[in-house]
C-alpha cells in the first residue's frame, strides 16, 4: 500500500543534494539521523519552495507565540510572505501554507480555496511517531523535528501544481493513507493547509510543561535540489490519481457546493462553500442527498474537541427550504440552522475584512 517500489535490504542511501530524483528507485532512501542539526533559515526555505510563484501570486504565512491550540482564531489568519511579516521569527510558532494564492475579487490576497494559485510543497506529518520512518519512502527535501521525536517531512515539487483538484486528490490520498494528520485542525485537509516553517518553536503547553520552555524546532535534512513531480509522490505513497479521470467525489462536491441556494442569505454559493473555505467541510453524507458531514463550528466546546457527529442539510422541501443543522454533542443540543447561518454570516464578514481568511 505504501509503495509500489522495491527496497533493497540494507540499502541506505545518504542525502545527495544537487541531484533530482526521477522514478521509483528513489524509494530506496532510508533516513540516517545526523549528529548536528542543519542550519537553515525560513527565508531560504521559502525562496526554494516558492521560487516559481508568478508575479501576482504570494506564499502565505502565520506566526504567533503560545500554544497553537489555545490562541485566538484570528492568529491563524496570517498574511502574504512577501515581504516576510515581522511575526515570523525564531521565538514564534511559524506556519507556511502549502500553496500560493492570487488576489480575490477585492484585489487582496487571501488564503482561501477560491484564491488558490498553485500547490508548491507537500507535507508528511507526524513522522517518527504516528508514521514510522520506514514509511517515509521518498527522501524529503526538508525534514524538521517539530516536537520531541516527531518530524514533518516536506517534498518540494518540480513544477507547482496549478490544478486544485489534482492537488486536493494528492493531499486527501495521503491523509487516507495515514501519512498526514487530519486530526485536530479542521483546516488540514485541503490546499490551504499549513505546515510548520523550519525555524521556530512549538509552544504547545505539554512541551512547555515537560521541558520548562517551548520546544525549539530542529532541521534534520535540507536538500533543496531534491524535488519531485506529483506523480512520483503519488506513486511512492500509493495514492491513486486516476480517480480524476472519472466523476469524482470532489467533483461532485464542487458541483453541489456551487448550486444556488435561494433560501440562504449569506452567499449565492451557500453554506457548504463557506464551510469548505473555512476548512470545516468533511464529506457528503452517503445515501442522504443534500446532507454533509461537517466540523462543528463550536467543536472547541465538545468533550476532547471530538469532531464527529455534526451534519448540515441543504435547504429542501423536508426542512421547509431552511436547511438543517444537527450536532450530537451536549453543548450543541439547542443549536439549529439559524445558529449555523449566523456563524456563516459572521465568517463571511470577517473574511471580507481579511482578518479571518482562515478561521480555525
Ligand atoms: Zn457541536
Amino acid at each position: 500500500m505504501m509503495s509500489t517500489s522495491t527496497r533493497n535490504p540494507g540499502d541506505s542511501c545518504q542525502s545527495r543534494p544537487g541531484q533530482q530524483r526521477n522514478g521509483r528507485s528513489l524509494a530506496q532512501w532510508k533516513y540516517t539521523p545526523k549528529k548536528k542539526p542543519v542550519v537553515l533559515s525560513n527565508r531560504d526555505f521559502l525562496a526554494h519552495a516558492f521560487h516559481q510563484c508568478a508575479d501576482n501570486e504570494v506564499p502565505w504565512v502565520a506566526g504567533f507565540p503560545g500554544d497553537p491550540g489555545e490562541v485566538h482564531h484570528a492568529m491563524w489568519g496570517g498574511r502574504s510572505a512577501l515581504p516576510l511579516p515581522h511575526f515570523i521569527h525564531a521565538g514564534n510558532n511559524n506556519f507556511i501554507a502549502v500553496s500560493s494564492f492570487v488576489p480575490g475579487t477585492d484585489r487582496r490576497h487571501h488564503r482561501r480555496k477560491d484564491c488558490f494559485a498553485a500547490m508548491h510543497i507537500v507535507m508528511v506529518d507526524d513522522v517518527g511517531t504516528k508514521v514510522g520512518f520506514d514509511k517515509l519512502v521518498l527522501e524529503p527535501t526538508c525534514l524538521v523535528e517539530t516536537s520531541p521525536g516527531n518530524f514533518q517531512a516536506w517534498y518540494f515539487l518540480l513544477e507547482p501544481e496549478r490544478d486544485r483538484l489534482r492537488a486536493e486528490t494528492l493531499i486527501r490520498g495521503m491523509i487516507a493513507s495515514g501519512l498526514t494528520a487530519d486530526g485536530s485542525d479542521p483546516g488540514m485537509n485541503g490546499v490551504t493547509r499549513y505546515g510548520r516553517l523550519p525555524v521556530g518553536i512549538n509552544g504547545k503547553a505539554k512541551y512547555v510543561e515537560r521541558l520548562g520552555h517551548p520546544f525549539v524546532q530542529k532541521v534534520a535534512i535540507w536538500s533543496p535540489t531534491v524535488r519531485y513531480s506529483i506523480e512520483q509522490i503519488a506513486d511512492a505513497y500509493g495514492v491513486d490519481m486516476s480517480v480524476l479521470k472519472s466523476p469524482t467525489r470532489a467533483g461532485a462536491l464542487r458541483t453541489r457546493s456551487r448550486r444556488a441556494r435561494p433560501g440562504l442569505a449569506c452567499s449565492d454559493d451557500g453554506i457548504t462553500r463557506i464551510l469548505e473555505t473555512a476548512g470545516l467541510y468533511l464529506e457528503p453524507l452517503s445515501g442522504l442527498e443534500g446532507g454533509h458531514r461537517i466540523v462543528c463550528p463550536w467543536v472547541h466546546e465538545h468533550t476532547d474537541e471530538e469532531q464527529s457527529g455534526t451534519v448540515y442539510f441543504e435547504p429542501s422541501d423536508e426542512n421547509d427550504g431552511r436547511g438543517g443543522f444537527k450536532c450530537h454533542h451536549g453543548h450543541c443540543q439547542k443549536r439549529t440552522i439559524a445558529d449555523l447561518n449566523h456563524f456563516a454570516i459572521r465568517l463571511m464578514q470577517s473574511t471580507s475584512e481579511q482578518s479571518l481568511c482562515k478561521t480555525i
